[in-house]
């Protein structure tokens, strides 16, 4: 089948909202992501489930539309959501007006705030700097992109969407100026598929595939870099009381901490590099936050770019607005068919993948409400067995040898739950992206070649070189250990050079 009501380009957060969003309303939808989903920014942010306050000073409208779909999104993805809470807490030498400034921001965009002595604040969080001087607590969470962006793209299919990942659009069918469809590439060749509107849900990638319409979406990229810590420090999100600025954001992730993050304009969302200053600068103020920071081990980093939208104008990432905008380019540039959907951040993307189906209903001459906020993702079915925050729970009853990753808690009935979405391709990163094989304190080490084992005991691996699969996800899982290669992570590293390299034979280009 090659014609639909509506075609969405990207698997990121935005993309599979709106094919969620259409697809609930009745709306016949392909979504096209050029690799797996969440491959951008989505795959590559904190994980905040924003409660708005770090907007509450400078963007108030960012930090209303936080709260309320931060309401909505615990609400109806209660699986994708740890309800962890979150502090700001003021350091010596921060600017104590702000403090002030913020309680107000935040009484003015409607965000619960409690204010907390540093003793309580302590007892709460021990980890934290012993010498801050006030706190808050506010309604921050801590949420995982990929899960939330799969079972958007499941509630999605469970509705008649098709969602195909690993397939980059990479034209568009013109008829005169309209965009009636796209020309896009898989593993097997080239395809087209049509629809009387396609939307441009590509994040950074956006400007490119925009002028291959003949339109300009002004975007600014900036990027921002995180590093992932060995150690849980807080059970809470912890903000620093201060304008956003560099590396003041902790989120508990799991077994894990992230650090986040920085601002730096870029020409492109591929390649990014992460700089030396750069962790630095995370490492360093990660232990004014908490000062464990010092010692402990540095696993990964990793960066992405933020999309903001930017017509005109010279603010640097920072100053400009973390709202969104729904460009109608039949309005906007006269060119029929075609919609963006720019900006925003993934706590808000429910309410963006919203407008963007409002005015895709509207071209397609559709009067149908939208729905999400009171669907729940799950519709009634039960969490899938695969969701981390239930893992811990299922630990006791787990058989010994079932645990394929330790560090995540990755059963092997966790992966066999996802496998038929990988549609046949072997892909161990596909396999992480779904279950978090790979993604704790040992980064792969221990668990990528019984990931490889159980691909190659389900049939997955027939006609195909284990030696090609395992190489690509090490190489992939090393590109993020690299620029954190010192001490005892460096250590670790060899170890795992041994079982690889050596071992497996994988340096003299082996069969593992
Ligand atoms: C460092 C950093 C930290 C952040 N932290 C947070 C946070 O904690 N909380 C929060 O709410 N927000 C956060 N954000 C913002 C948030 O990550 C983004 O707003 C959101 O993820 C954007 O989602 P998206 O789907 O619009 O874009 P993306 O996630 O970038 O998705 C775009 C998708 O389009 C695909 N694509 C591109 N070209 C093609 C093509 N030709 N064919 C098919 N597919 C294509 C890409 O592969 C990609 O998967 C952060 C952003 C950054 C950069």
């Amino acid at each position: 089948m090659d014609r639909f009501d509506a075609i969405v380009i990207g698997g990121g957060i935005t993309g599979c909202g709106v094919a969620r969003d259409l697809a609930l309303r009745g709306v016949g939808v392909l979504l096209l992501e050029q690799h797996d989903l969440a491959h951008g920014a989505t795959g590559r942010c904190h994980g905040l489930l924003h409660s708005g306050v770090r907007y509450a000073v400078k963007d108030p409208i960012a930090a209303q539309e936080c709260i309320s779909e931060n309401r909505i999104v615990r609400r109806i993805a209660p699986h994708c959501v740890e309800l962890t809470g979150g502090l700001v807490i003021e350091l010596p030498g921060d600017d104590p007006a702000y403090y002030h400034q913020l309680r107000r921001g935040c009484d003015e965009a409607g965000i619960e705030h409690r204010a907390l002595s540093p003793a309580d604040a302590l007892e709460l969080e021990p980890n934290l700097n012993p010498r801050l001087t006030r706190a808050l607590s506010v309604p921050d969470a801590s949420v995982d992109p990929f899960l939330l962006s799969q079972e958007n793209a499941r509630a999605a299919e469970r509705h008649g969407a098709i969602i195909r990942t690993h397939s980059a659009v990479i034209d568009f069918i013109r008829d005169g100026a309209a965009v009636t469809g796209v020309r896009f590439a898989d593993d097997e060749g080239e395809h087209e598929a049509r629809a009387p509107v396609t939307v441009l849900a590509a994040g950074g990638w956006g400007m490119p595939l925009a002028a291959k319409a003949g339109v300009r979406v002004g975007l600014s990229l900036s990027k921002g870099s995180l590093v992932i810590m060995n150690r849980r420090f807080c059970d809470r999100v912890i903000n620093r009381c201060r304008l956003p600025a560099d590396a003041d954001l902790v989120i508990p992730n799991g077994p894990t901490s992230i650090i986040g993050t920085t601002s730096i304009t870029v020409a492109s969302p591929d390649g990014l590099v992460i700089e030396p200053r750069e962790l630095a600068v995370l490492l360093a103020e990660g232990a004014a936050l908490a000062p464990g920071f010092a010692t402990a081990r540095a696993l990964r980093s990793y960066a992405g770019v933020r999309p903001l939208f930017q017509e005109s104008g010279d603010a640097d990432g920072r100053g400009i607005t973390r709202g969104f905008f729904v460009l109608n380019h039949a309005t906007r540039d006269g060119v029929p068919g075609l919609v963006s959907i720019v900006g925003g951040k993934l706590t808000t993307y429910r309410l963006m993948a919203e407008k963007t189906a409002d005015q895709v209903c509207e071209l397609l001459g559709r009067r149908v409400a939208g729905r999400t906020s009171d669907t729940p993702l799950r519709e009634g079915e039960p969490a899938p067995f695969y969701h981390r925050y239930e893992r811990l729970a299922r630990l006791a009853t787990t058989k010994p040898g079932e645990m394929v990753c330790e560090c995540e808690m990755v059963p092997r009935e966790a992966i066999r739950a996802i496998l038929s979405e990988l549609h046949g391709r072997p892909d161990l990163a596909d396999v992480q992206h779904r279950t978090r094989l790979g993604m704790g304190p040992c980064q792969g080490g221990l668990c990528s070649y019984r990931g490889l084992a159980l691909l190659h005991d389900e049939g997955l691996l027939a006609g195909g070189s284990p030696a090609a699969v395992i190489t690509r996800f090490l190489d992939q899982r090393f590109g993020g250990i690299a620029p954190v290669l010192w001490g005892d992570q460096l250590r670790e590293e060899a170890l795992n050079y041994a079982f690889y390299a050596t071992l497996f034979g994988l340096d003299r280009g082996g069969d593992a």
